[in-house]
């Protein structure tokens, strides 16, 4: 099967110029300009107008999560086929080592919910939730699996929360076998306190979430993160950075020299606070807002921005994490700390920040580099992944800078009864979208033969930057 993308602009995290590509056996096989004759294709795409870009890597999504009592909507066929819609090709998802499990269990439970079902390329991320001997040792078979990046969580305590022995332990070993380390960095011991005394007080609704979870407890945990890295000497990488105080603390890093990295999510750059409020009248509907860390007030959009733009941010990923409203969500209705965290986006990213591109907030480049290209790098994946370059493998999407979208629940794919961004006017959108090669998503609509399972794990390699 040989594609030719026509008359289209290729961009890429540092270049814009005019070229026809074409793919061949699910890699790019050249680049040349427009018009020059390479043979015959089996399908032509006219990209006139339209750019021609790596396709997105979601380095941060929890399909089929269980959480909270419930699991999130999305499973790994539903959220890649949404992904895919959105200009997505790959997502790194989260295995999670139970406490007292082996992160092999783990990882083979996590196979299990994706194997055959996902549409588009997957790696995995691990979850630690121990950090003892035994665990330690395991992290090297989990690189030669191609698992090379662990999470860690200072919140959550009695689920997920480790403490700074225990992290500066798995720190210094990823070191040794070259992982990444990534950080929820809230200190969530104090917040526990908060959560008890605001509930003691008959505080219920969902903005309490916020209120409970203040910006100070991501700055102080990311500062706490960061020295930790510092004193094994490894990289660390702060997964959803949600606020300016934390973006503070990893910008002084980065001053220093340290190797910091972060993400931040669309939720954090376009939804506030206020939406955690609810409409006037109907406090509740502030749930379909509700993730970790929480929405902030809007003046923190600038900062995160700014960073962006700047390079103290290397990635925007989704977190993408959906829980119906119905049956959901309401697993909360009188208690705020009971509403599962998480929102829909693993579709949306490429929509909203366009409108960065279009408002001057970032360039073109800029947009490929934090959806694709540094992801890529980051974890592993490049340039197999991340790039429009000979050999990489043909994950392209050809964006249209002048289709017009309306966001909604009705008119994105995501399995979720509600859209935070409900009747939002978009323009810019996925024209076509390529997986190894093969057409997937045209015009909005899955074309391919084959959805469920067409994905394939990706076997990540060491951290390198
Ligand atoms: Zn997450």
């Amino acid at each position: 099967m040989r594609t030719q993308i026509k008359n289209g602009t290729v961009v890429t995290a540092s270049d814009t110029f005019p070229a026809d590509v074409w793919l061949e056996n699910g890699k790019v096989a050249a680049l040349v300009a427009h018009g020059t004759e390479l043979g015959t294709a089996d399908h032509t795409v006219d990209a006139a107008g339209k750019y021609v870009m790596p396709g997105g890597i979601d380095a941060h999504t929890h399909m089929d999560l269980p959480f909270g009592g419930t699991t999130s909507s999305d499973d790994f066929y539903t959220g890649t086929v949404a992904a895919a819609h959105g200009g997505t090709t790959t997502i790194v998802d989260f295995a999670i080592q139970s406490k007292g499990g082996s992160m092999r269990a783990g990882l083979d439970t996590w196979f299990g919910k994706a194997e055959g079902k996902a549409a588009i390329d997957y790696g995995f991320h691990m979850i630690m939730t121990e950090a003892n001997p035994s665990a330690l040792e395991e992290m090297a078979g989990m690189i030669r699996e191609g698992i090379t990046s662990f999470k860690m969580f200072m919140a959550y305590p009695g689920v997920f929360l480790v403490d700074d022995q225990q992290i500066f332990r798995a720190m210094q070993r990823a070191g040794e076998l070259g992982g990444l380390i990534t950080m929820h960095a809230e200190i969530g011991l104090p917040i526990d306190v908060m959560v008890q005394q605001a509930l003691a007080k008959g505080h219920r609704a969902p903005v309490y979430h916020a209120l409970t979870r203040p910006e100070v407890a991501e700055a102080t945990g990311t500062e706490r993160a960061i020295a930790l890295a510092e004193m094994a000497g490894v990289p660390v990488y702060m997964v959803h950075l949600s606020a300016q105080r934390a973006l503070e603390r990893v910008c002084e890093a980065r001053d220093r020299g340290l190797p910091t990295y972060a993400e931040t999510c669309p939720q954090y750059l376009f939804c506030s606070e206020d939406d955690l409020r609810g409409v006037p009248g109907d406090e509740w509907q502030g749930a379909g807002y509700v993730c970790t860390p929480p929405l902030r007030p809007k003046h923190h959009h600038d900062h995160l921005w700014r960073g962006l733009r700047n390079y103290d941010l290397q990635v925007v990923a989704t977190d993408h994490c959906p829980f119906c409203m119905k049956d959901q969500k309401e697993l909360g209705k009188n208690d705020f700390s009971k509403i599962p965290n998480g929102m829909p986006g693993v579709e949306t990213r490429h929509y909203l920040l366009w409108e960065g591109v279009v408002q001057g907030k970032i360039s073109m480049n800029r947009f490929v580099e934090i959806t694709s290209t540094a992801p890529a790098k980051i974890f592993g994946m490049y340039p197999k992944k991340g790039s429009i370059a000979v050999g990489a493998d043909a994950d392209v999407l050809v964006w249209d800078p002048k289709r017009e979208k309306i966001l909604g629940k009705d008119t994105l794919h995501m399995r979720v009864d509600y859209s935070p961004f409900e009747g939002r006017k978009v323009v810019g959108a996925p024209a076509a979208v390529f997986s190894r090669g093969e057409l997937v998503v045209e015009n909005d609509v899955w074309v391919a033969n084959r959805q469920q399972g067409r994905g394939q794990f990706i076997r990540r390699g060491t951290f390198s930057l």
